[in-house]
């Protein structure tokens, strides 16, 4: 194998030529601690920086022992790997020259949310870092010297500060961090015995620094979060002094049923339910949120209007809508489809779309929900009589939920004292500070008060739709698979637009890069006649758990720009480059898919 010397003998004699020549350099190099695999090369200084992998032998790394004992460790140490790697980019800070993107180096190691992801990963006795770098030109012609001194000057410094230079403080820090992920995945895996949906641990930080920001909010002007007496539980977790001090977290469990979040106008109570949405993944140590952790299954539900709906029975929620004028046929809410979802029916639609493909519990805060949606009061009912009103109001619906599909909800509800007959629990914030307030709402329910008289047929489970996989049909211009993203915003699959800003758990742009590329797979492999989209998540979800995120490979599917040499077909890129992926929920992938304005389903009962 031909070594870094080869490689910067080979940058010198591509000096100022023009930039395509940079391709002679694809293929493999020896460096003292790394093989450094060049997998793709930009096809000009401006294109999507070129993409590499550094691979260091776990002989040459050394890694603490323990760090990859198990498949959560695993995933923590690659995470903590990768910020260390993103860090040293920083601190060896290559130069930048020349144009376009010469000299960037990128890593992708995500944000406060640590996430199984393709930046680093672990092989057969080795560690690899997944990176991109925007070879050197001016003008379109090769800057050698500045080449080199990005690969075989500044480089082998990135990977010696970043993984092989460590002291005993970096590897504890390497070891606490693994061990704050590991607690919160053992929580975790003990809520649904405690009988819980969340644990918020005492000393938990949650507000952040902005609405732009998931950074903590400075220590000296957060009031960290204390359980009141009556929710507090305690978790005898793995490993002392990670993630809060000592071997026990103590804190308030927020139990399954239907649990109300009360409480003046900024009190807190949006920012107590963002912490419960974003703690269905582990937080990394310093987040402030390292404590709090919830169920995965747990969907925020908003209105969402002008999204567009494809037959999804919401009439559980929506019936009898009125005829439109001049129109024959009533609208069908049984299979209920539009290109333009009002607020009520939209927020209908991410319920129903939830339970069908597994959720365990619903999180709804009332600035996000539509008002009609979620009541209606008793003198509403006395004026327009509900046979006159399409909507069953959630409040009719949400004990149903619980007591019939075993789905509990937390629910944000400062305005409406309705739900105070309905409610297991009722949390009250003020000043930041929780406190149980479930006996005086009980008292104020006053039973019977409510005029429940309107009996409304049973909510039934969902009938299952079957996507069509030629709704997914991913040809852009000339090419036969065409992916794009935007941060959490957008992808473009093939030419169809889907406006993912009424997702709110997707947190990392890596992740809806993948739900991309997981679609298209879905689509190809698993989408068939009577396969419902939970079955088809189903396989998708095993598939990435038996052969991890590199089958999402964009390689194979999108190239982005030349074909490698080697690419032949099916071996198209396997065990290269994968881009950068962080996993997402299933509930995210069936949440993008429900957007997509081509898509097609059918349905069937579940009998
Ligand atoms: P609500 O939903 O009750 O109206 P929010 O949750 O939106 O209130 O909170 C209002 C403001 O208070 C936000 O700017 C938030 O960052 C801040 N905040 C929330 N909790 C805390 C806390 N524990 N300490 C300090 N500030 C907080
Ligand atoms: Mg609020």
């Amino acid at each position: 194998m031909p070594g870094s010397i080869e490689l910067a003998t080979c940058l010198e004699r591509m000096d100022g030529r023009g930039y395509k020549a940079y391709r002679d350099t694809l293929g493999v190099w020896a460096f003292s601690d790394f093989d450094l695999h060049i997998d793709h090369v930009q096809s000009d200084p401006f294109a999507s920086p070129s993409k590499m992998r550094v691979r260091v032998p776990l002989a040459i790394a050394l890694l603490p022992d323990g760090t990859l004992s198990n498949r959560i460790r695993e995933i923590a140490s690659a995470s903590f790997l990768a910020r260390r790697f993103r860090d040293a980019i920083r601190v060896v800070g290559p130069r930048r020259v020349g144009t376009g993107k010469s000299g960037l180096i990128t890593i992708d190691a995500g944000g406060q949310e640590v996430l199984e992801r393709t930046a680093v990963v672990f092989g057969d006795g080795f560690v690899e870092a997944r990176i991109e770098i925007g070879l050197p030109a001016a003008g379109r012609r090769i800057l050698a010297d500045a080449a080199a001194d990005l690969l075989v000057g500044a480089l082998p410094q990135i990977v010696n500060h970043a993984w092989l230079d460590r002291n005993e403080e970096t590897d504890t820090t390497f070891v606490s961090f693994v061990d704050c992920i590991e607690n919160q995945e053992f929580v975790r895996a003990r809520l649904a015995s405690r009988n819980l949906v969340a644990f918020v641990g005492d000393g938990a930080r949650l507000p952040r620094e902005s609405g732009a920001s998931e950074r903590p909010l400075p220590r000296r002007s957060t009031l960290p979060f204390e359980s009141p007496e009556t929710f507090r539980v305690e978790f005898e977790v793995p490993h002392a002094d990670a993630g809060a001090p000592g071997s026990v977290w103590r804190g308030m469990g927020i139990p399954r049923g239907v649990v109300l979040l009360v409480g003046g106008g900024y009190h807190g109570k949006s920012t107590l339910l963002r912490a419960v949405e974003r703690g269905i993944v582990p937080h990394v140590p310093g987040d402030g949120r390292e404590t709090v952790v919830s169920d995965p299954a747990l969907v925020k539900i908003r209105a969402e209007d002008g999204r567009a709906v494809t037959g999804v029975d919401i009439h559980g929620f929506i019936d009898h809508l009125p005829r439109a004028p001049g129109s024959e046929k009533q609208l069908d809410t049984h299979v209920f489809s539009t290109t333009d979802a009002s607020g009520s029916t939209s927020q209908a639609a991410n319920i129903i779309e939830a339970l069908e493909v597994g959720t365990r519990g619903l999180l709804l805060d009332e600035d996000s929900s539509a008002t009609n949606f979620m009541v209606r009061d008793a003198r509403m009912q006395a004026l327009v009589s509900p046979r006159d009103e399409p909507i069953t109001p959630f409040l009719e619906r949400v004990r149903e939920l619980y007591d019939e599909f075993d789905v509990s909800t937390l629910l944000v509800m400062g305005a409406s004292g309705e739900f105070f007959a309905v409610a297991d629990a009722v949390i009250e914030l003020k000043d930041y500070q929780p406190r149980d307030v479930t006996e005086r709402a009980r008292g104020l329910a006053e039973e019977g008060e409510r005029s429940a008289g309107t009996t409304r047929p049973r909510l039934v489970t969902p009938l299952l739709r079957v996507p069509d996989p030629d709704s997914f049909d991913a040809r852009r211009g000339r090419r036969e698979v065409k992916l794009s993203s935007r941060g959490c915003e957008e992808i473009v699959f093939g030419t169809t637009e889907i406006d993912l800003r009424g997702i709110d758990q997707l947190f990392d742009s890596s992740q809806t890069r993948a739900i991309a590329s997981a679609i298209r797979i879905a689509a190809t492999r698993f989408m068939r006649p009577n396969r419902s989209l939970s079955q088809v998540l189903d396989d998708l979800e095993a598939l990435l758990d038996r052969e991890g995120l590199d089958v999402l490979d964009p390689f194979g599917l999108s190239a982005q720009a030349v074909p490698h040499p080697e690419d032949q077909g099916d071996e198209r890129g396997k065990g290269r480059h994968p881009g950068a992926f962080a996993r997402p929920r299933r509930f995210e992938v069936a949440a993008t898919i429900n957007r997509m304005r081509s898509l097609r389903v059918s349905s069937f009962d579940r009998e």
